[in-house]
């Protein structure tokens, strides 16, 4: 997947458009990412002996990866990733935009 923990992104579309976050967590299989801060949703818990308190708490929810860009940290700009194999024969990700290598 071209988005990983830890990247910076923007998001594009959706209610958090225009937002940035960073990636809390990957999740390559079902190609969506965890955004700190980032579609927000409220969550009733019950309390549940002294454990926890009843409410409403507030957390993450997943978001499509289609529907973030990374920011790049060398030209700050949201990009396209591409992919480039190095001579010993690693695949890293680069920049669209500036064409360095993220990774
Ligand atoms: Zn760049």
């Amino acid at each position: 997947m071209k988005i990983r923990k830890n990247d910076t992104v923007l998001v594009i579309t959706g209610k958090d458009k225009g937002k940035k976050g960073k990636v809390r967590f990957a999740y390559p299989k079902d190609e969506r990412v965890l955004v700190e801060g980032i579609n927000l949703i409220k969550r009733h818990t019950r309390a549940r002996g002294q454990v926890r308190q009843a409410g409403i708490i507030e957390r993450e929810a997943t978001i499509h990866v289609t529907n973030v860009m990374l920011l790049c940290n060398k030209c700050n700009h949201p990009t396209r990733i591409g992919f480039r194999h190095l001579q010993d024969g690693r695949k890293v990700r680069i920049c669209r935009s500036c064409g360095e290598v993220i990774d």
